[in-house]
């Protein structure tokens, strides 16, 4: 919840003239599906120059998922799906990552240092949480609290490098989970229906409680079946292939809808609950 310390931290961090920390769209959607985005943006807020990066570096993979906002807006409309997006870089602080971990304010990536994020004070370090994680993680909070009359599916749209630490990634998409794979298991069987696709089980990423925040925490820390979607950038550079991404999820989450919402019904023990910082 944003206090009036935390109002004022945010005044410091981001100009009036900036954008809010995070974006809801559609957030009275009827859709099941609740769509989040944690790496939707490489804006970096005006006070933090570029972090010393060059713009190019910025622009890349590094800076956020390039084309997965494209992806999600398209899917929440497709579906009629709130969606929830991050404004700001990860590289500012990482919205998808529990704040006691070394990734969550980067000083590398991808080989790659991060000037802006070396050596950071603790009261730096408090000012981008308070202006950049807690709002985003308040308002996902907020939306999944307000759906008491619809039951949610949690669905997390991330994109990655084809190519990483020059290794060619063979998935065209993955479907990633944490201890609950129910959900996962739905859509990867959904995505590989059609044949024509590498679809990535727990690949290229899998979810690790230490790592990620969005799907343990919202997710299974809720009770809700949860599933990460990541997409590879080279098949959603361009409109035309965010649409078509867009529509072949939509597609694959109406065939399992059904079957998804039943697994809100029966039982998945989560033994511990994850300690997000
Ligand atoms: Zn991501």
């Amino acid at each position: 919840m944003m206090d009036s310390d935390t109002g004022a931290s945010t005044a410091a961090l981001l100009g009036s003239d900036e954008p809010p920390p995070v974006e809801l769209v559609n957030t009275g959607g009827h859709c099941s599906a609740v769509l989040v985005c944690d790496h939707a943006s490489n804006r970096v807020p005006r006070q933090l120059g570029t972090l010393g990066l060059a713009a190019v570096q910025l622009a890349d993979h590094i800076g956020w998922d390039p084309g997965a906002a494209d992806v999600a807006r398209r899917l929440s409309t497709l579906l009629d799906a709130p969606l929830v997006l991050s404004s700001y870089s990860r590289l500012v602080i990482d919205c998808n990552r529990p704040l006691r971990s070394a990734g969550s304010i980067a000083e590398q990536s991808d080989g790659v240092t991060v000037p802006g994020n070396c050596g950071l004070s603790p009261l730096e370090r408090e000012r981008r949480i308070n202006a950049l994680y807690r709002p985003y993680h308040d308002a996902i909070d907020r939306l999944l609290d307000g759906r008491t009359r619809r039951p949610s599916l949690l669905l997390s749209i991330h994109s990655f490098t084809p190519v990483l630490k020059g290794r060619a990634r063979p998935w065209h998409i993955g479907v990633s989970h944490w201890r609950d794979r129910r959900l996962a298991a739905l859509m990867l069987e959904a995505l590989t229906r059609s044949g024509e696709f590498t679809v990535g089980d727990n690949a290229p990423y899998p979810i690790d409680a230490d790592v990620d925040y969005t799907i343990p925490v919202h997710g299974e820390g809720r009770g809700l079946p949860s599933v990460m979607i990541e997409i590879r950038q080279d098949g959603i550079q361009t409109a035309a292939g965010a649409a078509a991404w867009a529509a072949r999820l939509a597609e694959s989450y109406r065939l399992i809808e059904a079957e998804a919402l039943r697994l809100l019904r029966s039982s998945f023990s989560v033994s511990s609950s994850p300690d997000p910082s």
